[in-house]
C-alpha cells in the first residue's frame, strides 16, 4: 500500500464502509460525513484525493467542492464526485465546472471505483516525483558542489533582486567580497585535495556566522561574496570582523602539522541611486584590494559614495609582493 490518503466524505454509513473496503489496499483511508467537517479535515491532512458524495446533512457536495478549490490550501487536492443524483448530466457538468476531475454515479461497481481511484493516486505520485525531481534540479544549479554554499549565478541573481527590494523599500544593503590569504601556498603545501577541504571549511565558518537572511556565493576560486539585506555598513562590519577572527583562530590539523589561515574582506554599500551588483562588487574588490596591500587579515570599508576629501596616500606598495586576489 503506498503513503497515500484518500478522504471520503460520504454520510450514509453502508456506502461509506462500500467504498472504504473497495479502496482499502490502494490508500490510507478517512472518512468525515459532512460537509464542514471535510473542508477541516482536507486542510489538515493534505489528501491525496477526495471521494465526494454530493447530498451531505450540511452543505452540499457542490458547495464542498467549491470552497475546497477556492483554498489554496486545498485546491491542488483532486476530488471525484460520487452521486445518486439521477440528474446525471446536469450534475455531471456542474461538478467538472468546479473543479472535480472524475465522477461515478451510485450505485457504483466497485473495480469502476478501483480504477478510476488508482489513475488519480498515480497522477498525484507521478506529479510529486516530478516535483521533487525540480527541486533537486533548481537546487544543483544554484549550488557550489565543492563548498555547499550558492554559486556565482544564484549570488548574482539573488543580489539583483535585493537591490530591486532595496529600492522598493529604501532600506540599505551591505556587500562584501572575501578572499582566503596566501592560499595558493597551502596548495603547494599541501596538495589540492588538502586545498579544497579547506575551502570546504571556510564556507562551513561564513555559513555559521552569517545570519539566515545574508546570502554567501561563492565567486570563483578561493572567493566569495556575501549580501547583507537590511543592513547599514557598521553592522554589516561587525558581523565580518567576526567572521574573520574566527577563521583566523580555527586551525586545521593537515599531515600532522597546524594550519591556520587567515581572509582579507573587502565592504561596501549599494548605492540607493540607480546602482546595480557589477558596481557594488568593483567596488568591494577595490576595498579587498586595499585590505590586501594593508597587510591581509582585515576589513576595509569602502563608501559607496565618493568622500569629498581626495584620497589618502594609500594604497602602499606590498613589501612582499605584486600579486594579488
Ligand atoms: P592572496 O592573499 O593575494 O589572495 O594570495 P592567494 O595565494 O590566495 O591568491 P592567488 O590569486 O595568487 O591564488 C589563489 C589560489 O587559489 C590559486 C589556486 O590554486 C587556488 N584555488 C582556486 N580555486 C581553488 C579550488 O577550487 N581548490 C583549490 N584547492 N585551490 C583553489
Ligand atoms: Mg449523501
Ligand atoms: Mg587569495
Ligand atoms: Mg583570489
Amino acid at each position: 500500500m503506498s503513503d497515500n490518503q484518500v478522504l471520503i466524505v460520504e454520510d450514509i454509513r453502508v456506502m461509506a464502509k462500500l467504498l472504504e473496503s473497495t479502496i482499502a489496499d490502494m490508500a490510507k483511508v478517512t472518512t468525515v460525513e459532512t460537509g464542514e467537517a471535510a473542508l477541516q479535515v482536507a486542510r489538515d491532512q493534505q489528501p491525496s484525493l477526495i471521494l465526494l458524495d454530493i447530498v451531505l446533512p450540511d452543505l452540499d457536495g457542490f458547495e464542498v467542492c467549491k470552497r475546497l478549490k477556492a483554498d489554496d490550501a486545498t485546491k491542488h487536492i483532486p476530488i471525484i464526485i460520487i452521486t445518486g443524483l439521477h440528474t446525471e448530466t446536469e450534475d455531471e457538468t456542474s461538478g467538472f465546472a468546479l473543479g472535480a476531475v472524475d465522477y461515478i454515479l451510485k450505485p457504483f461497481e466497485r473495480a469502476i471505483v478501483r480504477a478510476r481511484v488508482k489513475t488519480q493516486l498515480d497522477l498525484v505520485n507521478r506529479t510529486r516525483e516530478l516535483e521533487a525531481a525540480n527541486k533537486e534540479l533548481a537546487y544543483l544549479a544554484a549550488v557550489d558542489p565543492l563548498t555547499k554554499c550558492f554559486n556565482r549565478r544564484y549570488f548574482m541573481n539573488t543580489a539583483e533582486s535585493e537591490i530591486a527590494r532595496m529600492k522598493r523599500h529604501g532600506t540599505e544593503l551591505a556587500v562584501a567580497m572575501l578572499d582566503i590569504d596566501r592560499f595558493k601556498s597551502i596548495n603547494d603545501r599541501f596538495g589540492h585535495e588538502v586545498g579544497d577541504r579547506i575551502l570546504a571549511e571556510v564556507a562551513e565558518i561564513c555559513e555559521q556566522t552569517l545570519r539566515r537572511e545574508d546570502t554567501l556565493g561563492r565567486l570563483g576560486g578561493e572567493e566569495f561574496g556575501v549580501l547583507f539585506p537590511s543592513t547599514d555598513h557598521d553592522a554589516a562590519m561587525g558581523v565580518l570582523q567576526r567572521l574573520k577572527s574566527r577563521i583566523s583562530h580555527q586551525v586545521s590539523v593537515i599531515a600532522r602539522e597546524t594550519v591556520s589561515l587567515t581572509i582579507s574582506i573587502g565592504l561596501t554599500d549599494v548605492d540607493p541611486g540607480d546602482e546595480n551588483i557589477d558596481a557594488a562588487l568593483r567596488r568591494a574588490d577595490k576595498a579587498l584590494y586595499m585590505a590586501k596591500r594593508l597587510g591581509r587579515n582585515r576589513v576595509i570599508y569602502e563608501p559607496s559614495t565618493p568622500a569629498e576629501l581626495p584620497p589618502s596616500t594609500f594604497p602602499m606598495e606590498d613589501p612582499q609582493d605584486g600579486e594579488f586576489h
